[in-house]
């Protein structure tokens, strides 16, 4: 048969967690928590259940929800979004960032991402038959370079995918980014997809910013955010999507035949957790810096170089010191032999630089990230 994705694979978090799970390895690789979510939203979801909220939800999301939403739109960005208009409940992430680019790019329209790039945008833009066009970070500092990017907009230009905290690298914009963003993209009428599933992931006291504090970006954006980071289930597969009213009914047209809906218990038991504990996101931070600090303190005896990961739950570890195999031979390597499965990051790119870097989730208990450490000092 004639493939849509002829370059496309099974991605790499399924198969280095399947690999992991067959030689019995510590699962550093795919981003999930191996600790449980508060008990309190646990039970909130067997409620929603055992009461009864298990039909579809409308298809924009549960009111409750979107309404608790907007809450944490304002108690901790300080930005207003109507509930009713802007705010959509997903199923997950993922899904939103599709439905995003199935509503907005058309055949030969040019999208740009920046590499090193998660791994569903350049095959969501093929699908909707537009071209991705792959934009380097900045070789050491992983922050946008403006000049490239201003060099790489053309008249078929549509979009630019953005994605802050950073997956795989654990950088963060600054405010100084944004605003390079915000005249580049008003300059260009660019429409600004932006990934901030990481967005309570910012550590050293730095602050997430949101493309929906900048006006100019604001009236232009989709912000994407996902319940799997922020409540430690990614299972559930939930997320939503804020963008002025305009765009999200152009979202919502694409969503009402892709999945229709986002799961109705799940929507509930957010929402009761939300309206009880209004803070939760706002210490989820403080919780990572210290699984990261464990991570990295231990590993100061080892021979990998490492700069700490300023958000996200990936830590990145340079190992130029100890092989020069390629970083998916040496991935697979150390998940047989040194029982770790990481992620390479080669694969986040369309063209890999010459680097020999890993990337590592913190997202672990004490004793499997300890665990983790002490088998990577003796490589
Ligand atoms: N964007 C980034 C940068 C991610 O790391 C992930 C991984 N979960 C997602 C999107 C997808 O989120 P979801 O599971 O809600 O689809
Ligand atoms: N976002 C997760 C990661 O980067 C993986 C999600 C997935 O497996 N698709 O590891």
């Amino acid at each position: 048969m004639h493939s849509k994705l002829p370059d496309v694979g099974t991605t790499i978090f399924s198969r280095m967690s399947a690999l992991a799970a067959q030689h019995n390895a510590l699962n550093l690789s795919q981003g999930f928590p191996d600790f449980d979510a508060p008990l309190a939203l646990r039970e909130a979801l067997a409620e929603a259940v055992m009461e009864g909220h298990n039909q579809y939800a409308p298809m924009t999301g549960l009111p409750s929800l979107r309404e608790q939403l907007a809450l944490q739109l304002h108690l901790h960005r300080g930005v207003t979004a109507d509930a009713e208009t802007e705010i959509t409940v997903l199923p997950g992430a993922t899904e939103g960032i599709f439905c995003t680019i199935m509503a907005c790019v058309g055949r030969g329209d040019e999208v740009i991402v920046l590499d090193p790039s998660y791994d569903s945008y350049a095959p969501s833009i093929t699908m909707a038959g537009g071209h991705p066009v792959h934009v380097a970070l900045s070789a050491e500092s992983f922050a946008p370079d403006w000049d490239a990017i201003a060099d790489a907009i053309t008249a078929r230009t549509r979009m630019i995918i953005i994605n802050t905290p950073h997956n795989p690298t654990g950088t963060i914009w600054s405010d100084d980014d944004f605003r390079q963003l915000e005249t580049l993209s008003q300059e260009h009428g660019l429409l600004v997809c932006s990934d901030e599933v990481y967005e309570h992931l910012v550590f050293d006291g730095d602050q997430h910013r949101s493309v929906l504090q900048y006006p100019g970006l604001r009236e232009r954006a989709f912000a994407l955010f996902s319940f799997g980071k922020t409540f430690s289930v990614t299972g559930w597969k939930t997320g939503y999507c804020v963008a002025p009213a305009g765009l999200s009914a152009e979202l919502r047209k694409v969503h009402q035949f892709v999945a229709f809906v986002a799961v109705t218990p799940v929507q509930q038991a957010v929402a009761r957790f939300l309206e009880a504990e209004p803070q939760y996101p706002a210490q989820l931070a403080a919780d990572y810096q210290q699984r990261r600090d464990m991570f990295c303190s231990a590993l100061a005896a080892s021979r990998f170089r490492l700069t700490p990961s300023r958000g996200t739950y990936f830590q990145l570890l340079d190992y130029s010191e100890i092989s020069d195999l390629p970083d998916l031979q040496l991935c697979e390597q150390w998940t047989e032999e040194v029982g770790i499965a990481s992620i390479p990051i080669s694969v986040f790119y369309r063209k890999p630089p010459a680097q020999q870097v890993l990337r590592f989730c913190f997202a672990k208990r004490e004793e499997v990230l300890l665990e983790a450490a002490e088998r990577l000092c003796k490589i």
